[in-house]
């Protein structure tokens, strides 16, 4: 309790009756959040909406300057943030910090996008009328967001919202409200209005779901979180038509060609997998090495994942922290039993590991066959599963042999594979010898059962827009 930075998130603690927030490398009790009912919604979403009319009547720089120093406070703020971050997540500080830069970025960006909402005029179709397409803010909007990215996730998706004249209004996960709490209070600070972005953290998050989707006066529902929540958040939100961008789970194949650059592929590889213990969307979850390259790739890369450390966020050698909760250790180890079980061979780890309760043991495991579950569910966890292929089209087959499509990695150096290769991955972003692919200027977001819509790039902002199409008319002389 004593290393948080209360000063951040104080306004959102309840000391005494609140829900607990654990630290998953200790499993102490970080601070108590105060916890809010679904039945409290409905006041809130009022108090959004009658701010949001006079939100969306500033100027789009206004709004750009408070997003601006909603920016600067978080870069003021990093290390607390971090900490914040490292404290309820239980990534390494490093990647906490990392995570922080990331999430502000959007506030930068959106802080300059949110200034180019420009329209458009088409040439008419018949004389003595004209069209103009203008673009205005979705209306009040409400958003669930998951553990692993705590920071990030808030700020990519409150960053537009804000930026364009919507209210937000947000739950996030229970694993991790404080990140959450922390950038509430430096928008405040900001000067942008307590009701125009509020954090909601609940113990209930079906009921605040249901709410947010059934809600006849929110307009729009972001999530980001797992495939089975978003469809059905996507069912509930169709009773209002509302509006929706679903951020969620992904199954990504790793590609390395017998041609491919083997130091960048080990390296990518490292980045793609074990980034946050292994528990990210985008993570490589299908390693497909091509068999000329397969023993040398595995010696490499196992030799390397042997050498990670793991250990609670707060110590600064740690590389490796824990799963976030019991559960999801569970899981993992439950994969790994399973695919050895199915005749996958071990190269290293394989089990929990004794720097605590919730860690697991950096894993590789080769052999893996695309019945295996390892290979058709989200591992999350730091499991690296190896399948051999022996050329482009079966490469090409296994990668797209799942209803995800999120993010793809594959590694070449040949023009021509790289081109076909490109064309025919079915995912919403792919990477050509790159390990991670995150930014704030590009698109983010999969297709087939990954998602709809895209965060972040100035596709980001369309997403808490609407069109309208103005038709003059009687313009002749
Ligand atoms: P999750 O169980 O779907 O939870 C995500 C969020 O939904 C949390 O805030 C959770 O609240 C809430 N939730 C749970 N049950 C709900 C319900 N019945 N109605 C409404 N909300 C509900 O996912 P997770 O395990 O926390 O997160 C990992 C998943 O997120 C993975 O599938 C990962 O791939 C995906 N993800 C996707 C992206 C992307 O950008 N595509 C990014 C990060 C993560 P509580 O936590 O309080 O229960």
């Amino acid at each position: 309790m004593s290393q948080l930075p209360t000063f951040l998130v104080e306004h959102g603690l309840d000391k005494e009756n609140g829900m607990p927030v654990y630290n998953p490398g200790t499993g102490e009790v970080v601070a108590r959040v105060r916890n809010y009912a679904a039945s409290e919604v409905d006041a809130i979403v009022r108090k959004a909406e009658a701010a949001r009319k006079d939100w969306a009547a500033q100027t789009a720089k206004t709004r750009s300057n408070h997003l601006r120093a909603w920016y600067n406070l978080m870069v003021q703020y990093r290390e607390e943030l971090a900490l914040i971050c490292t404290l309820e997540s239980g990534k390494p500080l490093f990647e906490a910090r990392g995570e922080l830069d990331y999430a502000a970025s959007f506030a930068d960006w959106f802080s300059e996008e949110a200034r180019r909402t420009y329209g458009e005029t088409i040439p008419s179709f018949a004389a003595g009328k004209e069209i103009v397409v203008t673009k205005h803010p979705v209306g009040t909007c409400a958003a669930i967001t998951p553990w692993n990215f705590p920071l990030t996730m808030v700020t990519r998706k409150a960053a537009p919202a804000i930026g364009v004249g919507c209210a937000m209004i947000m739950k996030p996960s229970e694993a991790t409200p404080l990140s959450a709490l922390a950038l509430e209070y430096l928008a405040r600070e900001a000067g942008i209005p307590a009701d125009i972005f509020r954090i909601l953290p609940s113990e209930d998050a079906k009921g605040m779901g249901e709410v947010f989707c059934t809600h006849p006066t929110i307009r729009k529902i972001s999530f980001t979180g797992s495939t089975a929540i978003g469809k059905l958040l996507l069912t509930q939100a169709g009773s209002t038509v509302k509006r929706a961008s679903m951020e969620l789970g992904g199954n990504a194949p790793f590609i390395v060609f017998d041609d491919a650059d083997m130091d960048a592929a080990v390296n990518g590889a490292m980045a793609a997998k074990f980034r946050n213990a292994g528990q990210a969307c985008i993570g490589a979850n299908r390693m497909l090495i091509q068999r000329k390259v397969h023993d040398e790739f595995v010696d490499r890369f196992t030799k390397r994942v042997c050498e990670l450390k793991v250990g609670i966020g707060t110590d600064p050698d740690s590389q490796i922290g824990p799963l976030i909760t019991e559960k999801s250790l569970q899981k993992v180890e439950s994969l790994v039993d399973s695919a050895l079980a199915q005749g996958a061979t071990l190269a290293c780890g394989g089990s929990r590991h004794n720097a605590g309760a919730q860690f697991f043991t950096p894993t590789v495991l080769t052999g893996v066959r695309q019945d295996m579950d390892i290979a058709q569910q989200e591992i999350f966890g730091p499991v690296a599963s190896i399948m051999s292929f022996a050329d482009e089209e079966e490469a090409l087959s296994i990668a797209n042999n799942t209803n995800y499509g999120l993010a793809s990695y594959f590694y070449t150096r040949d023009v021509g594979r790289a081109a076909r290769v490109f064309n025919a991955l079915e995912y919403g972003m792919v990477a050509l010898n790159e390990g991670l692919l995150g930014t704030e200027v590009a698109p983010f977001g999969g297709i087939k059962e990954s998602g709809l819509g895209r965060e972040g790039a100035h596709q980001g902002m369309d997403e808490y827009l609407e069109l309208k199409y103005r038709l003059l008319g009687g313009l002749s002389a």
